[in-house]
């Protein structure tokens, strides 16, 4: 791909054209072969000039793909000459010209907030191709204002700028001859990369040789190439040398080439070295509309210009009371309340102790909880005491208080049922028996509605959840629904809870609520629970239980923005197809000879590696297979984290199907070379 800059303006006929002119010819000069592209012209022949004065041979649709007669804004002239903008046509000349030039030059229309077409700016262009912008300011009275308001509105909107240029009229007063030096101050982080002069009659021969001549003498060229430094070899070693990962031996981190990741877009992950990666597990399962989405980011920007945060202990904010208001209107029914929390483990510790508290007012020696096999709830100690993966939580066993635990539906290492499904659950028989025996003293009973996620993706047959639902209801026991991993549209519908027509009595929510941006978690409650905690003050009833960023306005806001494009862009309907695809292509990964199961719920997919497939013989932990199929998805530009021998896609919801295909096929290869080629003992077996 070939570096290329986009080239707007504080306004309309600064000099946007004359520019592009200028930096194309002192390239050229340099020996760079400069490729050109204008892709919304409203009258006049700015392309014209430049692909005459560049000489350059593309087919003019691809240099210029949209024109109209008319000068007015795009989506003016546009409209009124009946042309309808497609906007993958405008992409796709672009990726077309870059793929054939090693420098090219894109020239926007009029400034920055100029309409192209409906919902759509100069800017937006610029953020969607993801490249940097050159600002041209005209020289004179007013300059300063327009030229800053330009690079704020620009740094603001996420777009990366490489400098501005001036580029002077005729006039040459005070304010000419003292701009250029008032804009090197009052530039944030970005440098004037050049003064262009005044050339007379510059369509004749002569003028565009003054022009290239004048370009080469006042054009920082070498700032407007310069390539970022990398600073991968520093980061990696400092990293090492500081940074303690969560889930990770150390020493095998020390050891290895870790990525640092210093950028995103959409579906894409960039490192330090410029590689993108496409991000198979949505950044540990929180990104749903993908990275940089503008909406979220305006969200953001706007709640940061307001109040970053202030304290829901004693007072009120905004964005908490929306986005309350609004999740309980999408909830299941019958949950009236959110207590705000920062992350999942909080989120569940906010439930346990809620549900534990709730019956100590009601007079009820309901103390204990039940769990289910495989369960995973957080890492705090409370979520960890009803955690059932022994491999994260035997260790703390001496710190964990006392809790119940009922098997979990595992159906593809069930002892009791071969072939599934269908089966008459035979794994709620524990769970049955343990209300039956203890349910006087239980408060209550924490699942993982559907899937159960950091076991390894394990998917419940349907109707498994609606009947432990039915169970508690009948031993009177609260049921805490952990859908963290599951929720915010997961496993095709906004809450695994809605699929089963459960409503949990307490619902914990985090990971994909604010769209992978910042930190946010929320546990509902219904009114009855609410309620139990209702006293007077000396009575002391309160929920004594609260985190110091509760409530925090920027994280409010980004997953207000994330559930307002739910609605805008039917995530959920758009989810659908790519689901029926995704099942479909998993059935490839069913034939393969190390694979003993694929589970899938939506865009939550397991696909878990066995030595054997006939007798289910797992590989062995030291044999660490999930990490290396994740590092060889890794040399092919895909990031996975896989579950020990189980790996796990769980793409953002917005991830296109082409995208979805390239996972896919990466994912396959992956496994295949490394279950089958790679290990020359297994080869042998196979081939007896
Ligand atoms: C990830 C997860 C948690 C813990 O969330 P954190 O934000 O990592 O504390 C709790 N429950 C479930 C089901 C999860 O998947």
């Amino acid at each position: 791909m070939s570096k290329a800059i986009f080239i707007t303006a504080t306004d309309t006929g600064v000099g946007k054209t004359i520019i592009s002119c200028a930096i194309g010819l002192a390239l050229k000069e340099k020996g760079i072969d400069v490729g050109y592209m204008k892709p919304f012209q409203c009258s006049g022949y700015d392309a014209d000039f430049v692909v005459k004065a560049l000489a350059i041979k593309n087919d003019k649709d691809l240099v210029n793909p949209y024109y109209a007669s008319e000068p007015l804004a795009p989506c003016v002239a546009f409209k009124r000459a009946k042309i309808k903008i497609d906007l993958k046509k405008v992409f796709a000349s672009y990726n077309e010209l870059r793929m054939k030039h090693e420098f090219l030059i894109i020239e926007g229309a009029g400034g920055l907030l100029v309409p192209l077409k409906e919902n759509y700016l100069v800017v937006d262009l610029i953020r969607d191709l993801d490249i940097p912008a050159l600002i041209v300011a005209r020289s004179g009275l007013g300059t300063l204002n327009h030229t800053l308001l330009t690079q704020k509105y620009a740094l603001n909107y996420g777009i990366k700028l490489k400098g501005v240029i001036i580029n002077c009229g005729k006039a040459k007063g005070l304010a000419e001859k003292t701009n250029p030096q008032t804009l090197r101050e009052f530039l944030d982080t970005m440098p004037l990369l050049g003064v262009m002069p005044y050339i007379k009659n510059i369509k004749s021969r002569n003028g565009l040789a003054r022009l290239a001549k004048e370009a080469q003498k006042n054009i920082d060229l070498k700032a407007l190439l310069k390539k970022e430094k990398s600073l991968t070899e520093k980061l990696v070693k400092e990293d090492k040398e500081y940074v303690w990962h969560p889930f990770t031996q150390m020493k095998d981190w020390q050891g290895g080439e870790p990525l640092i990741i210093e950028e995103a877009k959409g579906s894409y992950l960039k490192d330090t070295e410029g590689k993108w990666y496409l991000d198979g597990v949505s950044s540990l399962w929180v990104n749903v509309h993908g990275h940089r989405k503008k909406e979220i980011d305006v969200s953001v920007i706007k709640q940061l210009n307001k109040v970053a945060h202030s304290t829901l202990l004693g007072l009120g904010n905004v964005p908490s009371i929306e986005l309350a208001k609004k999740l309980i209107e999408i909830a299941p029914k019958g949950l009236a309340k959110v207590f705000y929390s920062d992350n999942g483990s909080t989120a569940v510790e906010a439930a346990l102790k809620m549900a534990y508290q709730y019956w100590q007012h009601r007079g009820e020696a309901k103390h204990k909880f039940i769990h289910l096999e495989n369960a995973y709830h957080g890492d705090t100690i409370g979520s960890v005491s009803v955690g059932g993966i022994d491999l994260f939580h035997k260790v703390y066993k001496n710190l964990l208080f006392d809790s119940y635990k009922a098997d979990s539906p595992y159906c593809y290492r069930c002892p009791k049922s071969k072939t599934y499904p269908p089966c008459s659950f035979e794994c709620l028989d524990s769970l049955r028996e343990i209300l039956r025996k203890h349910h006087t003293s239980t408060a209550a009973l924490i699942v993982e509605p559907l899937v159960q996620a950091a076991a390894g993706m394990l998917v419940w047959p349907a109707g498994i959840y609606k009947k432990m639902s039915e169970l508690c209801k009948e031993y009177n026991v609260l049921l805490i629904a952990d859908e963290v991993a599951v929720g915010i549209g997961r496993t095709g519908s906004m809450f695994a809870s809605d699929l089963e027509g459960v409503t949990p009595d307490i619902l914990c929510i985090a990971k994909g609520i604010s769209a992978g941006y910042l930190p946010l978690a929320l546990t509902l409650t219904t009114q009855k629970i609410f309620d139990g905690f209702l006293g007077e003050h000396k009575e002391q009833k309160t929920f004594f239980h609260g985190h110091t960023y509760t409530g925090n306005p920027l994280a409010c806001a980004a997953a207000l923005a994330n559930l307002e494009l739910f609605k805008k862009e039917k995530t959920l309907e758009k989810l659908q197809p790519k689901i029926k695809f995704l099942k479909e292509e998993l059935e490839k990964f069913k034939e393969l000879p190390m694979v003993g199961d694929v589970r899938q719920k939506g865009f939550m997919v397991g696909i878990e590696l066995v030595r054997d497939k006939a007798t289910k013989e797992p590989y062995g932990w030291e044999e660490k297979i999930g990490i290396k199929v994740c590092q060889k998805v890794r040399e092919y530009g895909v990031i996975l984290r896989p579950l020990g021998n189980v790996i796990v896609l769980m793409p953002p919801l917005s991830i296109s199907k082409l995208e979805l295909e390239q996972l896919l096929d990466v994912t396959h290869k992956a496994i295949s070379f490394i279950t089958l080629y790679r290990n020359a003992k297994i080869v042998k077996r196979i081939r007896l």
